[in-house]
């Protein structure tokens, strides 16, 4: 093939990314695009994160010849439009999960076939794609995430493929400054990660030293010991499949990776999961309580354990995972409020807000989702007592002078 032009969506990375090399292997031009899309609400500290990560790939792109092009509108359309422009016989695409990437992905299947342009799909979301382990009791998904463990472990993971040395534009195609789509993006929270694949590598080398302790230490709320990468697995400015592999990633921390994985295949299966209960027949019956929702919201609930992961979250757009699992559990469990009002608050300030993982693990918290016990209540004095025994993640978010903690 001679031009292909590959579609960005959230793989936002040169290293391992199976869509970009085999473009780059099988076309003697790839033109590599980003369309902004007005369907898709994106909050300010996500919206922040991506330009960051926009930049920093139309970096990397450069820096191997090759440049970003950024647009606004229907990815579909655009991605055509381009196609067409540069004389492309094919567009390229990581495949997704959500409802909302299947559909993208069936009407940008109809387009090529109309244009006669060569569709190719490519993973590289998560380490095994959805759908490529199934129980042998039938189904196309698990509903509980132990055995899909011991069949996600025991599955052949594809190679992680090399970073392509040269990306060749066709001549007098230039790219754009994402700013100019996306604008100067503010992030509501004052203490954010920074996005990009420069960052997150970083961010993995220094991880690499740390990882070992992860099981000891991946519950200690002031000690935060957890690797913070999950807003660039959000983007894919990090590739699950190569953080996976680097040297040195304890069992504990794969089972997470796991998880992440589980939710994805859990959603392909079960668009519906930010909307409805994935467990039948679960009984929801959630009060209406506006000014409960707000004081939970603003961390002014006097529970300190979940104020101070509600402030965290306000200030880094990022939580603590045993703070999610407390704030969430009290939200639910404690005030009997509805998971979708806790779901939404997060997805307005998590940068690695995610439609698999958010409601995944929002449904179960709540009971609605895949917990094999569904009335599991997660007290906060016990969990304080527990996780952050001297009070000191406590102090840090809620005490005067708290200090938000800088990996
Ligand atoms: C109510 C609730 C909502 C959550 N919403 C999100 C969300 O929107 N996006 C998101 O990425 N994670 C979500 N999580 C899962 C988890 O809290 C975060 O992935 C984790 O805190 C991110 O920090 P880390 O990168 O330091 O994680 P680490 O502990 O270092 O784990 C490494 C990676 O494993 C994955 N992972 C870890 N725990 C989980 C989990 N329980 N479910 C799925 N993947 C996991 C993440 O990609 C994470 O980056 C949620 C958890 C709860 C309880």
């Amino acid at each position: 093939m001679n031009t292909v032009v590959l579609l960005l969506t959230r793989d936002l990375r040169v290293h391992d990314h199976p869509a970009l090399a085999a473009s780059c292997a099988n076309a003697e031009r790839v033109v590599p695009l980003f369309v902004a899309d007005p369907a898709l609400t994106v909050p300010d500290n996500r919206r922040r994160f991506l330009l960051e990560s926009l930049q920093d790939l139309r970096d990397g792109l450069r820096r191997r010849g090759g440049d970003l092009l950024v647009r606004s509108g229907d990815p579909v359309a655009e991605a055509v439009r381009t196609a067409r422009e540069v004389g492309a016989e094919g567009i390229a695409l990581t495949a997704d999960v959500s409802g909302y990437a299947a559909r993208r992905q069936e009407r940008l299947a109809r387009a090529c076939a109309r244009e006669r342009l060569a569709l190719k799909l490519f993973p590289g979301v998560t380490i095994v794609p959805a759908g490529e382990v199934t129980p042998s009791t039938g189904g196309d998904h698990y509903k509980v995430f132990t055995p899909y463990w011991r069949a996600w472990q025991s599955r052949r993971w594809r190679g992680t493929v090399a970073t392509p040395r040269k990306v060749h534009l066709p001549d007098g195609v230039t790219g754009d400054d994402p700013r100019t789509v996306l604008g100067d993006a503010k992030s509501e929270s004052p203490h954010p990660m920074s996005g990009g694949e420069s960052e997150a590598l970083r961010r993995v080398r220094n991880w690499r030293t740390k990882a070992a302790a992860y099981a000891d230490r991946h519950d200690d709320l002031p000690g935060d010991a957890t690797s913070r990468l999950s807003p660039y697995l959000h983007f894919g400015c990090l590739s699950p499949l190569a953080l996976a592999t680097t040297d040195g990633m304890p069992e504990a921390y794969l089972r997470q990776l796991c998880w992440r994985d589980f939710y994805h295949q859990l959603l392909a299966a079960f668009p519906k999961l930010g909307t409805q209960a994935f467990r039948p027949g679960a009984q929801e019956q959630w009060h209406d309580d506006p000014e409960a929702l707000q004081a939970w919201q603003a961390g002014e609930t006097g529970v300190p354990i979940v104020d101070a992961g509600m402030k965290q979250l306000a200030a880094e757009g990022w939580m603590h995972n045993r703070a999610r699992l407390v704030t969430a559990s009290y939200l639910t469990k404690t005030l009997g409020l509805d998971w979708r009002d806790g779901a939404a608050w997060y997805n307005r300030l998590l940068i690695d807000a995610d439609v698999a993982n958010n409601y995944g693990n929002w449904q179960w918290v709540a009971g609605t989702g895949t917990d094999t016990k569904p009335y599991r209540r997660f007290s906060p004095d016990r969990q304080a007592e527990r996780f952050d025994p001297d009070g000191e993640y406590v102090r840090r978010w809620t005490g005067t002078g708290g200090q938000p903690a800088r990996p």
